[in-house]
């Protein structure tokens, strides 16, 4: 899988060597070492945090564009040098995921977020004059952050909500609170030392729902952006103020009967196995025409699924991953696939991706979003079926689809019925956040409140400056 371009991995190489220069460099106390002055941006109250981040704001904006931009770049530059450390970090304190693959996401937030060319004005001119939009910074937002993506998601927000002149107060999530600082830690020793002010980006040391609550209510607050499952983004939502929410997915796979059944085999089980299942875009349930399915099963196994052979060990795999009460089993979250099946007495070999097994379409499984390298298959009779079935499932989250074919027509048919933020053809569901596939990346998708892939500009407000009758040098005289 190639993720970056030559120049991206050049432009890695590049950040990793200065880095590892400027480190020498502060051993041997020369001008890389770092100011003990600077402000880490972690406060033990809300209050502090926003009155903090609220001055900085302020700084921020007098600085001017072209430092702006100096500013992001030198938060790129960190966030690529510590992609390793967060991702360490983030396995060793959540118990989720795989490194490698939170190395990549570190690395594409870093590299794939938009920064200032995000906020251009646009402009119209004609014969009453020139009208200009330009994009103004909310001010202070509230960003809340998930376990799943805890140092990206601050790379990413940070970023964006940044180059758009904002300040950013992070709300971690309380289980992944010790690499979510670091990331805040991080930025903010960079902007510092890029000329930028302290506490851009802020947080508190012991992070709490209540103290998230007490945050999305703050006054100095006017934009809320909620990153995780339905109770944080209903939350925002009532907060009556301007709301971000991206919240769940639970993306279906659609392969018909037209599709290359290895690479949809093969990209399918990348896509779901990837940081062992926590992404929300992860495919999570594959919907295959009968004609085809016994052949896609097959080459899945080739590809390091494993498939359960029979109801009963599809029942303990079930029992194993939701609760007495029918909830999901958080213990098994983001585990990989080995763990998962050693606990339901299967061994497996040890670079097992994925757990495949057949069900109905009504099947937990199906219907539920459970963040884990597991993959229900339903067989169907045709594409008709696959895209009614599939919308069901999908449940009106608007979040990501797949589809596998070499079919416009079904492509384009199943893209009108779903609606989804992120629709992917023919590859891996990682390919539609910009890891392997075309455009910027963003770790925030918001389908509930409908920006879609957040950028800089979802953190603007539009305002619309008139000249009238001037500067319409197109249509007139002198
Ligand atoms: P989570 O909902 O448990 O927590 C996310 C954040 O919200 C945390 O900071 C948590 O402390 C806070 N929170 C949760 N409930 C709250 C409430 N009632 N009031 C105030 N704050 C609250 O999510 P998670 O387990 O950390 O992450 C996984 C979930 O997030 C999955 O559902 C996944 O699909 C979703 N997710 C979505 C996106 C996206 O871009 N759409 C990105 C990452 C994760």
């Amino acid at each position: 899988m190639e993720v970056f371009t030559e120049m991206q991995v050049e432009e890695i190489v590049r950040i990793v060597v200065e880095q590892v220069r400027s480190r020498l460099l502060a051993d041997e106390g020369g001008p890389a070492a770092i100011a003990p002055s600077h402000s880490t941006g972690i406060f033990d109250e809300i209050e502090e945090a926003v009155a903090a981040a609220s001055e900085a704001q302020a700084a921020l904006l007098r600085l001017g564009l072209e430092k702006r931009g100096e500013i992001i770049q030198a938060m790129r530059n960190a966030a690529v040098a510590n992609a390793e450390v967060f991702a360490r970090m983030a396995v060793e304190e959540t118990g989720m995921g795989r490194f490698q693959d939170k190395v990549t996401k570190n690395l594409v937030a870093a590299l794939k977020t938009p920064g200032i060319e995000d906020i251009r004005p646009e402009v119209m001119s004609g014969d009453h004059g020139l009208t200009l939009e330009e994009r103004q910074p909310f001010g202070v937002i509230a960003s809340i952050t998930p376990s799943t993506n805890p140092s990206e998601t601050v790379v990413n927000n940070g970023i964006g909500m940044i180059a758009a002149g904002n300040s950013v107060v992070i709300s971690p999530h309380p289980g992944a609170k010790g690499v979510t600082l670091k990331a805040v830690e991080v930025l903010n020793q960079a902007i510092q030392e890029a000329g930028g002010p302290p506490n851009l980006l802020v947080s508190v040391r012991e992070p709490t729902i209540q103290k998230t609550q007490d945050l999305i209510k703050h006054p100095k607050i006017s934009l809320v952006v909620a990153t995780g499952g339905p109770g944080v983004v209903q939350a925002v939502l009532c907060s009556g103020k301007k709301a971000i929410g991206a919240g769940a997915g639970n993306p279906p796979a659609i392969v018909d009967d037209t599709a290359d059944i290895c690479k949809a085999a093969r990209d399918i089980v990348a896509g779901n196995s990837f940081d062992n299942g926590i992404n929300c875009i992860g495919e999570k349930e594959v919907l295959v025409v009968e004609t085809v399915a016994d052949q896609l099963i097959e080459e899945m196994q080739k590809c390091g699924a494993y498939l359960l052979r029979n109801k009963e060990e599809i029942e303990r795999l079930v029992r194993l991953v939701t609760t007495q009460e029918g909830q999901i089993n958080k213990a098994f979250v983001g585990k990989d696939a080995t763990s998962i099946l050693k606990e339901i007495g299967i061994s497996a070999p040890k670079d097992t991706k994925s757990i495949i097994f057949e069900v109905q379409a009504d099947h937990v499984t199906v219907m539920e979003e459970f963040l884990m390298p597991i993959l229900p298959i339903v067989r169907v009779k045709d594409i008709n079926e696959a895209i009614e079935l599939a919308v069901c499932i999908e449940g009106g989250r608007h979040h990501t689809a797949v589809i596998h074919s070499k079919n416009v027509d079904n492509m384009t048919r199943f893209a009108l019925a779903i609606k989804t933020t992120i629709f992917v053809k023919n590859g891996p569901s990682f390919n539609g956040v910009g890891i392997g596939g075309e455009g910027y990346t963003t770790m925030t998708i918001a389908g509930p409140t409908g920006e879609g892939l957040t950028s800089a500009r979802n953190f603007t407000r539009v305002q619309r400056c008139v000249l009238v009758e001037g500067f319409n040098l197109r249509g007139k005289a002198q």
